[in-house]
Formats: C-alpha cells, sequence, structure tokens
C-alpha cells in the first residue's frame, strides 16, 4: 500500500518569518529530484476561508481554479511548485470544526462525546491522508507560533500522527541581532523549541531566519541548547529575491537530509531543472535593462495585498532580465487633487490598475486611466481595473456622462458595470462571488489572443460586477474592443484598444496563474510594451 511521507513546520518566536516561503522552497527542491510533493497550509482562524478577511490585516486572497479563497501562502505553493492546489490544501479552524459539527449533526458519532481529542485530531489526520493521494511527500505548515492558544490542536494532531507515520518535523524561529550588542542572540529558539517539546514534538531540524547568515558558533549553541545535530540548523538570512532560497536551502544539503530523514533515496536534484531555475533567479539579480511601473490602489502601504501582481511582473524580469521599480499611487490623493495625475504618472513606463472594492479612491483611478489612454502608455487592467477602464471610455469617449458601476453608485444614469444577475439575490458573504477558473473565447486578430497563442483560455475570477449588456453595442461603436468573451457570449472577459500602444484589461485575475519560468502572457506583453515604451 502507498505510504506518504510528511514534513510538518512549526512557526517559533513571531509569525511572518517566511514560514510558507521555506515550505515551498523545501518542496521545489524535492520536487526538482522527481519527488511528489503536495502542501498543506494549516490556519488556525475560525473563519472558514480567508475570503471574508480584510487583506490589509491578512495579505492578498488567493483564489484556486476549484474556485476557493485561501490564504496567500497557496499562492507562493504553487509558484513554486508549479501546481494546481485544491481547496484541501489549506484547513482553517472555521473549516475543520464545520465538517465535525456537521458530522456530529448527522449522528455520525451517534452515543459518543464528541471532543476535541480524539474526534477532532482524527478528523484533521484523514484530511492529511486524504489530501496525500498518491504524493510521496505531503508538506504540512501549522500557521502561528507555538505557544499560540489557537494552533494547539493541529499541533496536537501531528504529533499523533508522528505515532502512526513517518514525520519529519521542521521548527523554523528567529534569531535577532541587538545593534548595539551586534550579537546573534539564541534564546528566542530555545525558548520556543523548549516550548514545543513541552507538547511532545521534537524538531529534527531548526530553519533559523535572520539578518545575515548563522554564524557557526550560533548553530553549535542552537544545537546543544535544542538537542538538534549542529549540520541540521539550517540558516535562513534576508534575501532580497525569494526566488534565491532554493538554492540556499541547497547548498546546505536540506533536501537529502531531510529525504534522510524521512527514509526516502537521496536522489540527485534534476540538473536541467537546477540550470533553468538559476538562469530565471540570475537574470532577477542582475538585470540587464529598467522599467518603471505605476500600481495604483488603496492598500499601497501594505504589498501583501497584491503579492500575486508583485510576483507576476517579478516572472517577467526573470524572462526579460529586467529590473522593475514600482511606483505606488494613492488614488485618493489624485482624487484630492493632493496629486497632479501627470506628476504621478509622466515619468513611468506603464501603469497597472488591480482588482478592488468599493468605491473608495475610484475616481483617481479612472482618471489614471483616462492619462494612459491620452498619453499612449502601455495599460494593463485587472477586474476591478477592467471595470474601471470600461467606465473611462463610457465617460469620456461614448458621452454616456456620468456612467458608472451600481457597486459605487447604485442611482447612475449609465450603470455599464451591474451586478450580475446570478448575484442579485445572494446576501451571504462567505464564498458566493463567482470564482474560481473560467472559460474565455479570444477573438482572432487581437492582442489578447496573439500573446495567448490559442483560442480558448482559463483565467481565475472573483468578482460580483459585469459589463452591463446593455452597453455593449456602444462601448465597441466607439473603439473598444472586447477581445474575449465567456463560452455563452455573454460575458466581456478581454477588452483592449486597437489604436493604442498596449492597453489590456481583463476582468480575470491573471496574476493568480502567473509561474516562475512561465510569466502569464498578459503580464509578459505588457512589460515588453513597457520596455518599449522605456527606450
Ligand atoms: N468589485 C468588483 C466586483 O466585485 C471587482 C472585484 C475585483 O476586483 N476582484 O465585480
Amino acid at each position: 500500500m502507498h505510504k506518504p511521507k510528511f514534513v510538518v513546520v512549526t512557526g517559533g518566536v513571531l509569525s511572518g518569518l517566511g514560514k510558507g516561503l521555506f515550505i515551498a522552497s523545501l518542496g521545489k527542491i524535492l520536487k526538482m529530484r522527481g519527488y511528489n510533493v503536495i502542501p498543506i497550509k494549516i490556519d488556525p482562524y475560525m473563519n472558514v476561508d480567508a475570503g471574508t478577511m480584510n487583506p490589509m490585516e491578512h495579505g492578498e486572497v488567493f483564489v484556486l481554479n476549484d474556485g476557493s479563497e485561501v490564504d496567500m501562502d497557496l499562492g507562493t505553493y504553487e509558484r513554486f511548485l508549479d501546481v494546481n492546489l485544491t481547496t484541501k490544501s489549506n484547513i482553517t479552524t472555521g473549516k475543520i470544526y464545520k465538517k465535525v459539527i456537521e458530522k456530529e449533526r448527522k449522528g455520525e458519532y451517534l452515543g459518543k462525546t464528541v471532543q476535541l481529542i480524539p474526534h477532532l485530531t482524527a478528523e484533521l489526520k484523514s484530511w492529511y491522508r486524504e489530501v496525500a493521494g498518491d504524493a510521496d511527500i505531503v508538506l504540512i505548515e501549522i500557521g502561528g507560533t507555538v505557544g499560540d492558544i489557537e494552533n494547539q490542536i493541529f499541533l496536537e494532531s501531528v504529533r499523533e500522527l508522528s505515532l502512526e507515520e513517518d514525520v519529519f518535523f521542521i521548527h523554523s524561529t528567529l534569531v535577532p541581532v541587538i545593534k548595539v550588542v551586534g550579537e546573534q542572540k539564541t534564546k528566542p529558539t530555545q525558548q520556543s523549541v523548549r516550548m514545543l517539546r513541552e507538547i511532545g514534538i521534537f524538531p529534527d531540524m531548526i530553519y533559523c531566519r535572520s539578518e545575515k547568515p548563522l554564524l557557526d558558533n550560533i548553530k553549535k549553541k542552537i544545537s546543544r541548547f535544542c538537542g538538534v545535530p549542529e549540520d541540521y540548523i539550517i540558516s535562513g538570512p534576508d534575501v532580497s529575491n525569494i526566488y534565491d532560497i532554493p538554492l540556499l536551502l541547497e547548498d546546505q544539503g536540506v533536501g537529502e537530509k531531510v529525504l534522510r530523514g524521512l527514509g526516502l533515496e537521496e536522489r540527485k536534484i534534476i540538473d536541467d531543472e537546477l540550470s533553468k531555475w538559476k538562469k530565471f533567479v540570475n537574470n532577477i539579480d542582475n538585470p540587464k535593462r529598467t522599467v518603471k511601473i505605476a500600481i495604483t490602489g488603496k492598500y499601497t502601504y501594505l504589498h501583501d495585498s497584491y503579492v500575486s501582481i508583485l510576483e507576476a511582473l517579478r516572472h517577467c524580469s526573470g524572462e526579460l532580465s529586467c529590473k522593475i521599480d514600482l511606483k505606488w499611487i494613492e488614488t485618493t490623493d489624485i482624487e484630492s487633487g493632493r496629486i497632479d495625475v501627470k506628476e504621478a504618472l509622466g515619468d513611468v513606463d506603464g501603469i497597472i490598475v488591480p482588482g478592488g472594492f468599493g468605491s473608495r479612491g475610484t475616481e483617481g483611478k479612472i482618471e489614471c486611466i483616462r492619462y494612459a489612454r491620452e498619453n499612449n502608455i502601455p495599460f494593463l487592467g485587472l477586474c476591478f481595473g477592467f471595470q474601471l477602464a470600461v467606465i473611462e471610455h463610457a465617460r469620456n469617449l461614448c458621452g454616456l456622462k456620468d456612467a458608472n458601476s451600481t457597486e459605487i453608485n447604485p442611482n447612475t444614469p449609465h450603470p455599464v458595470i451591474d451586478i450580475l444577475p446570478e448575484q442579485k439575490k445572494i446576501k451571504d458573504k462567505g464564498a458566493t462571488m463567482r470564482l474560481g477558473a473560467h472559460e474565455a473565447i479570444l477573438k482572432d486578430g487581437t492582442i489578447v489572443r496573439k500573446l495567448y497563442g490559442k483560442d480558448v483560455v482559463s483565467e481565475r475570477h472573483r468578482h460580483r460586477y459585469e459589463v452591463n449588456p446593455d452597453y455593449i453595442k456602444i462601448l465597441e461603436k466607439n473603439g473598444l474592443i472586447f477581445s474575449g468573451v465567456s463560452p455563452s457570449g455573454r460575458l466581456m472577459e478581454f477588452l483592449e484598444r486597437p489604436d493604442h500602444k498596449f492597453f489590456v484589461a481583463t476582468q480575470a485575475h491573471p496574476e493568480f496563474t502567473s509561474r516562475p519560468l512561465k510569466p502569464n502572457p498578459l503580464f509578459l506583453g505588457f512589460v515588453k510594451a513597457c520596455l518599449i515604451q522605456g527606450q
């Protein structure tokens, strides 16, 4: 019988140290050895999924092909591992409790007192095994830090799992340097490992995040106090390019060590895959050219809210060996007149208007789109950015004064963007948008058709509004081309302007499908146009 092996990564000291990046990178070097790996992220919050959370607080809501709204770490996993995951790879407290409570109501535990231990832990263990499928290795990341009340039951579930299966435990910590002392301090690591051992988990490896590489005497000290061999204390210094991390782990033999710990064959990395990855990393680290791209949005101070867009751009950097200088535009400043649109965009080679909800900053975004159109500056509109491009066109080229989306102004005289009919009766907010992968048919002879190189494409969605079918004729008559539509022909999915260098937008979120070595075609086309613009 197929028996998958498990790697569990726990966190200590602080959250937000990049456990997700570590796991994704570890998965990458295992995959480069021909192992079939699958990740699971555990988020110990009560929300059933990330869809109802504020991106300012929790980072971007990532969307999978199957339509689930998940933690942004799933995006990291998909990008590094080049796989399409399902909702099963993200467990939350809300999701697992819901499952157990539903079973209880059906009578599946009839006569029993249903308890966290053993019932919830049993449910978790069977979830881990089910996700495993035919994978060789399951990588489980437990969100939060050891000592948190909310992740205790998940830690208990993996402790139980280790009694039944081969589990390799990695604890990820922080080794800070106090500036005046200038010394790498090990105490927080010692204490978090002690807490982990108290609950019955003994780490096999410790991954130490620090500003600079870990010094040898510090490794020795951590090894001595934490009971982990010195060569299993792994250094995780700060990097400017996250795609360097698999190479850093490879240099420290992490792949072989984990395989040895799991009793799996220590295969050599596939040379061709490694050299392609190194070239991609090198292109980003040593760029030949630079482009300046503006991104508009209201969470401009929290880049985690836009991580997939930033990564999609980085994939283009790796393909084209160009540095992308970002300029964040807070569009409320344009609206209020504090900054002039020309001052904001006069020095950029391209403009991205990303997704968004609500009315704040939208007039400023529409101004930016007008500026891009009138000055022939490459423009990429994503979801809300697509809808706002339609509004700009309607107002300024179709004579539809005060045209708007009913999301922004329910009383607009020209609702060129309106709620999807099937959304009208929906009251609940959780997982009710038009979500996940949907196909679009691309029109012959358009830019979008050329970029994708095929007639039918699938991209992921997350929206409630659409181009109002009543206005399509007038919008098209005045120079807008809807270059991609849903298979039924009703939903407008892509638009472009034939009279412009590069003016493309989509109702979808193409940033979710961009991968290192396989940048999304729309982003690649856009950055190429920006490079020409910058010459
Ligand atoms: N608010 C818009 C809608 O719901 C756009 C959503 C988005 O940009 N993800 O349709």
